[in-house]
């Protein structure tokens, strides 16, 4: 099990990194997000402990090109910040927990397991494609590592268009899994184009490649590149 911890405070770092060795895990430590930034493209790592208040590039710029990246490691934040924007910032950044300093040691240990083992069901709790990236446990979506504000339907939407990626979905499709409508006498398909509309214009405009496309004739497709 190996952890990268990104922390610009000497003593913290060395307190975390001999307590996590001391539960047999394997420990890098960087001071800088630059440093993170590069370590990551190099290496793998289960979880990552991600400071924010870092020198140069803060936690969440280096969060933010991770994702952006399409690095899909559990990112747990540190934050001596306690205000509560903060937490939502890197929540919508593309963290999957944070911890506010100072914590009990027991208690980040407890974190981290939470995160491996829901790492391990990645497939259950994040979905993505490209440098679009959707927690489906704390229903945030990003693409490029930018927030990315959906409905409730929106959201159900998109999950059922990245859990069925590269395949056709057709409105009958969408009207009887998403929005759960069989015996319906009048077709859903206007509500369904104003809503994949509007999904477009949330998750593909301002982004040079388009993720949602439509199949004419057919259905909607979720893929890289023109189908
Ligand atoms: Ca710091």
């Amino acid at each position: 099990m190996r952890i990268l911890i990104v922390e610009d405070e000497q003593k913290v770092a060395n307190a975390i990194r001999e307590g996590l060795e001391g539960e047999q895990y394997d420990v890098v430590a960087e001071r800088t997000g630059e440093g993170a930034f590069f370590r990551t493209t190099t290496e793998e790592f289960d979880v990552i402990l991600l400071d924010l208040g870092l020198p140069g590039r803060d936690g969440l710029e280096i969060l933010r090109a991770l994702r952006a990246r399409g690095m899909k490691t559990p990112v747990l934040v540190l934050t001596a910040r306690d205000a509560l924007q903060d937490r939502v910032i890197g929540l919508d950044a593309g963290a999957d927990d944070y911890m506010i300093k100072p914590f009990a040691f027991a208690e980040l240990l407890a974190r981290i397991r939470a995160l491996v083992r829901r790492g391990r069901s990645a497939e259950t709790s994040r979905l993505g494609i490209g440098d679009l990236d959707m927690n489906v446990v704390t229903r945030k979506v990003a693409r490029g590592g930018h927030a990315v504000d959906l409905t409730v339907r929106e959201f159900e939407l998109l999950e059922y268009l990245l859990r069925h990626q590269g395949h056709v979905v057709s409105r009958e499709t969408l009207a009887r899994d998403v929005w759960k409508e069989t015996a319906r006498t009048t077709p859903l398909d206007n509500v369904i184009d104003v809503h994949i509309a509007r999904l477009r214009r949330k998750v593909d405009a301002d982004h040079g490649a388009r993720l949602i496309h439509t199949v004419r004739g057919v259905g909607f497709m979720l893929r890289e590149g023109e189908p």
